[in-house]
């Protein structure tokens, strides 16, 4: 089936349809032009900024610019940029298969990133003809350096607390800024910032900021990791902005803010699926290499557990990152991508969807460099070696962005927002299930005659009816006030994210068997069936926390009824996996 013709996805929706293997992208629906652009990417990286790492981490802005302007001559830096302000106007795939391909030079992707999405998309999105025509261009090229200033030292998950101020000067002619940003990327070297202030103290709202006299960089933050990176505070004293460099409406400054981190979380969901590839090959070549007790460390059966460990994350990850941006292109599909708020509304409406992959991916990144540490050993701690950056670079994927806290409570809090005004008929579906006290009811009719995962298939179908009959039993139990209960939106959090990795590891392995056969793809099939038993017992787990919590017994009786299938041998399934990735030396599913 092509692209084209899958049916559109609702976001969210995950939870109450089943889809068939063929209705999602997959990492295999990668096409081979998207392929050569991701190796044009990697060639640059290797040939051109992997040489410049000793200017990159002296930040030597002359280097990075120097870097950007290549970036942006070979397309690297336009891919989200419409054509007709000299960008490709490609697919969000494209970009993430691109992005995925920064991990090389973790630093360098920080500026790459900011610049490409926090820096430039609040133009794409909200400008006016003027300022796309004024600033795209340069910013398509990396002649001009975008950024992003929302952050504040008094707030920060508290964007909207933001103390910066605007006024409008006596001739009409300027808004006068005064406040302090803090941890801007590339704020030392960038021209162009999108500054988020308060006109009057009250009025949130965007302003396009030109680098120039009332905006002074700060020195640049000594970080734990991406320490080739630009990162300063911003002073703003008597900054004079134009009135036209007003971005989008006055007072709607939060629809920016917000609207585009929900898209800086899918790429960062890509960079990270690409440094857990990275991470990967690097222990697994360490361990092959590495001796002890006469054999190579990769012999060793608790080596191998972590080598499949860290496999199982990649692959899931991957499955869950290019089957939302594959649902988000198709959306993009059938609306006027030449009409911003047409695109904003898709986004907004997989706002779950870019939560859950910010949040599962980098907490898997931050569990394979861990181990990446581990594998290496004691050289795992040396700056010699690599696992020592990858684990400090590491660090930040979970808290910018939004923190894993705050995106916790954008993926529980959204969807019972759409559960009650009825966008998603989540309660109804709960009701049917605590009715008939059953998992398998009319809401989910999973075609079980797929014998291959017909255990893993009722083991998702039981996540689903534990996840919809917790978030019932928190809307019971709290109603209005749920939302300060933080540890039960945390919970559910988990078991929204667990629902959609299982079931994005079982299409992608089901369309393979499809494909291929089950014997071409027994990695595959050998992931999926450990992933989904080990979710299924997390969620499980949350499940009995949340029924227990809420004297939920109707949810007791679901949880029993949804576990509990056939136990597999999972060490040896483990070995397997970790054996393949042995023997290929690398990532290659
Ligand atoms: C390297 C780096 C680059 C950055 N780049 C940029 C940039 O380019 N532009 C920009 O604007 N910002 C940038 N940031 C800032 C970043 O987005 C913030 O650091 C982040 O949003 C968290 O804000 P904070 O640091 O003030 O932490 P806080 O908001 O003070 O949070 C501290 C802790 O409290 C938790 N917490 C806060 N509120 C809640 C709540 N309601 N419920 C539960 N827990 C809560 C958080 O999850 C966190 O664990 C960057 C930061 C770094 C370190």
């Amino acid at each position: 089936m092509t692209s084209a013709a899958k049916p559109t996805v609702k976001g969210g929706s995950f939870l109450l349809e089943d889809r068939s293997p063929a209705e999602v992208f997959t990492p295999e629906d990668i096409n081979e032009e998207q392929r050569m652009f991701a190796a044009t990417a990697e060639e640059f990286l290797r040939k051109e900024v992997l040489p410049r790492e000793d200017g990159i981490y002296a930040k030597d802005y002359e280097v990075h610019r120097l870097l950007m302007r290549m970036a942006g001559d070979l397309g690297l830096l336009s891919i989200d940029i419409p054509e007709a302000y000299g960008g490709l106007g490609l697919s969000k795939v494209s970009s993430a298969v691109v992005g995925e391909q920064f991990a090389l030079q973790s630093s360098f992707a920080g500026s790459q990133s900011s610049h490409v999405n926090i820096g430039t998309l609040p133009i794409v999105f909200f400008g006016t003809e003027a300022q796309k025509q004024k600033y795209l261009p340069r910013l398509a090229t990396g002649e001009w350096i975008g950024a992003y200033a929302l952050t504040e030292p008094q707030s920060g998950s508290d964007a909207l607390a933001a103390r910066t101020k605007a006024v409008l000067s006596e001739d009409g002619k300027h808004y006068i800024l005064n406040g302090q940003k803090m941890w801007i990327t590339n704020g030392g070297f960038a021209d162009i910032f999108t500054v988020f202030a308060k006109i009057d103290g009250d009025k949130f709202t965007a302003f396009l900021v030109e680098r120039g006299e009332g905006l002074v960089s700060g020195h640049e933050e000594k970080k734990l990791g991406l320490d080739g990176s630009s990162t300063t505070a911003l002073m703003l004293e008597d900054c004079r902005v134009p009135v036209e460099n007003v971005l989008g409406e006055i007072g709607r400054g939060h629809k920016i803010a917000f609207n585009v981190l929900n898209i800086g979380r899918l790429k960062l969901g890509a960079r990270s699926v690409g440094t857990m590839k990275l991470s990967l090959m690097q222990s697994v070549q360490y361990a092959k290499e590495r001796h002890q007790f006469g054999q190579a460390i990769a012999n060793f059966g608790l080596i191998k557990q972590k080598l499949a460990e860290m496999t199982m994350r990649a692959y899931v990850g991957e499955s869950m990152l290019y089957r939302t941006l594959g649902a988000i292109d198709e959306a993009l599909h059938e609306v006027d991508k030449d009409e911003p708020q047409q695109v904003l509304r898709v986004l907004e409406q997989f706002a779950i969807e870019c939560s859950i992959i910010k949040v599962w991916e980098s907490e898997a990144l931050g569990y394979v460099v861990d181990e990446e540490v581990q594998i290496f050993g004691g050289y795992g701690y040396s700056k010699d070696y690599p696992a020592e950056r990858a684990y400090r670079d590491a660090r930040i994927a979970r808290i910018y962005e939004g923190t894993s806290e705050i995106n916790r409570i954008v993926i529980a809090s959204q969807l019972l927002k759409r559960a009650k005004t009825g966008e998603l008929a989540l309660f109804a579906a709960a009701e049917r299930i605590v009715a008939s006290g059953a998992v398998d009811s009319d809401t989910m009719t999973l075609n079980l005659a797929n014998v291959l995962f017909v255990d893993e298939l009722k083991l998702l179908e039981g996540a689903k009816a534990m996840t919809l009959t917790a978030i019932r039993s928190v809307e019971k139990t709290y109603g209005d006030k749920a939302r300060d209960e933080q540890e039960c939106f945390g919970l559910l959090s988990d078991m929204v994210m667990e629902v959609y990795a299982m079931e994005s590891a079982l299409l992608r392995t089901r369309r393979l068997v499809d494909e291929r056969g089950e014997e071409e793809v027994p990695v595959q099939i050998d992931i999926t069936k450990v992933f989904v038993r080990d979710a299924a017992a997390r969620i499980e787990q949350r499940a009995q926390t949340i029924a227990t919590e809420t004297d939920d017994a109707q949810g007791a009786a679901v949880i029993a009824n949804a576990v509990h299938k056939d136990p597999i041998k999972a060490i040896a399934a483990r070995r397997r996996i970790a054996d393949a990735i042995i023997n290929a030396g690398k990532y290659n599913l």
